[in-house]
């Protein structure tokens, strides 16, 4: 059936790390089109902006050999994430699992989705287990306590973090 050829992966990415690239490149071998939905929620304090976000993203996937980034569309996601699914005519959401942690919220999450419109499923995949420990809230605290975040995040990435820290706005709450 076609409309299980697009699937949508939304999240904050803030930033993308190689934990969410790794999902992404698992969710094109199963679709043929994944719609990364680069959410905003006014109640979260963000280190970067949603279009920045997005930019971001869209600059990594030009560079990642891995992901045939013509596959993929980055989008910023106003409003109801369900009612964009149905709008595009999707039938799948993608979330990743990393440990026990994710499975509270992630069944609360495609639950109440569900509940929305019992027709779309929520699947879940493994990220690869060397970036299971890997959250973009891991990746600031190191970058802005001055460590090295290579291994975690796309060059492009870790550029930008040691942009904002090295100015000194240190002044993020991350717990
Ligand atoms: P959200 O605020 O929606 O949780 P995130 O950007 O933190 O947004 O995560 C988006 C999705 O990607 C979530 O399903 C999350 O569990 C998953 N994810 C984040 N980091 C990883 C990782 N290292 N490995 C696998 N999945 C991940």
């Amino acid at each position: 059936m076609s409309e299980h050829k697009t699937a949508v992966y939304p999240g904050s990415f803030d930033p993308i790390t190689y934990g969410h690239l790794d999902v992404l490149r698992r969710g094109l071998g199963i679709f043929n089109k994944v719609v990364v939905a680069v959410a905003c929620n006014k109640k979260k304090p963000y280190l970067f902006n949603q279009s920045v976000r997005s930019k971001l993203i869209s600059r990594v996937l030009k560079e990642d050999k891995e992901i045939d980034d013509s596959r993929v569309e980055v989008i910023d996601l106003n409003g109801l994430l369900i009612k964009y699914v149905e709008s595009i005519n999707a039938r799948v959401i993608i979330r990743g699992l990393r440990a026990v942690s994710d499975f509270e919220y992630e069944i609360q999450l495609a639950t109440t989705n569900r509940m929305l419109n019992s027709d779309i499923e929520t699947i879940f995949m493994m990220t690869a287990e060397k970036y299971s420990f890997l959250s973009s809230t891991i990746v600031k605290e190191i970058s802005r306590l001055g460590g090295d975040v290579s291994s975690m995040v796309p060059q492009a990435i870790a550029l930008e973090l040691a942009k904002i820290y090295s100015k000194g706005e240190k002044n993020e709450t991350l717990m």
